[in-house]
């Protein structure tokens, strides 16, 4: 049986003002500390990356953005490439947000180049996917799965696989305190390990960690943890309390 490390990431979306980030970002070192058997990371908005990863300094907590453009450099105002995020000090990025793709309409096109572009740079990446409710009520779940990992991950090597974390996030439980149980969890994770081996086989299926994502809290992670295809959580509201957080992390590890 594969071990896969358990790794919980923080998305703050658009939230903090300056002091707060920083807050935030050091009672979660703290809570954190030095020494966790579960891989961590915290992404702010952008602006507040560089003070919050001086919050994070000399914990086990990694430093995350929660988008990343898709070209290098360039003539693209209000873009920020992977190498003035890892010159930030990030080591992750989020790619693929439902926010993203429903919201900001960024295309599977897009969000293949950016996962591309942030690899061949040097970042880790937490590629989100996930079905609507529409898409989940008519069953069509697997189809999107299928399309959106596969199109997302297409023409990646192995090695660039080793630095690739898959999200599941069903777009009806973020944000809104249905999270999916841990069968419904189990199940969806279980369909895109199995497609990974079919297609990039065995090594890279038991090796890409697979979170789950969707109103998680503390009370919620040890069933969803249970089960043996989720490795850990991508969790957005909780991640805002320093103490939530921290629960969340020590029920995962
Ligand atoms: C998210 O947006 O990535 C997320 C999981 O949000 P929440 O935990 O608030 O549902």
């Amino acid at each position: 049986m594969p071990t896969r490390k358990k790794f919980v990431a923080g998305n703050w979306k658009m939230n903090t003002t300056l002091a707060e980030a920083k807050a935030l970002g050091a009672a979660v070192a703290k809570g954190v500390g030095t020494d966790t058997n579960v891989t961590v990371a915290v992404c702010p908005p952008f602006p507040w990356l560089v003070p919050v990863g001086e919050a994070i300094k000399g914990s086990a907590v990694a430093l995350g953005a929660q988008d990343v453009h898709y070209e290098k450099k360039g003539a693209f105002t209000g873009e920020v490439s992977p190498a003035m995020l890892i010159e930030a000090g990030c080591k992750y990025a989020i790619v693929g947000h439902s926010e993203r793709r429903h919201i900001l309409g960024e295309s599977e096109t897009a969000i293949n180049h950016k996962v591309h572009t942030a690899l061949e740079e040097g970042l880790s990446v937490i590629l989100c996917m996930g079905e609507t409710l529409a898409e989940r009520e008519r069953n069509l779940q697997e189809r999107v799965f299928q399309r959106q990992v596969f199109a997302a991950c297409a023409g990646l090597t192995d090695e660039q696989f080793q630095r690739l974390v898959i999200a599941y996030e069903p777009v009806w439980a973020i944000g809104t305190g249905k999270v999916a149980t841990p069968d419904q969890a189990q199940e969806a994770h279980a369909f895109v390990r199995t497609k990974l081996r079919q297609l990039y086989g065995d090594k890279i299926a038991d090796t890409t960690p697979i979170l789950y994502g969707g109103s998680v809290t503390p009370e919620t992670t040890a069933g969803l943890m249970s089960k043996p295809d989720v490795d850990g959580a991508l969790v957005g509201g909780a991640s805002l309390k320093a103490d939530s957080f921290v629960a969340i992390v020590k029920a995962a590890g």
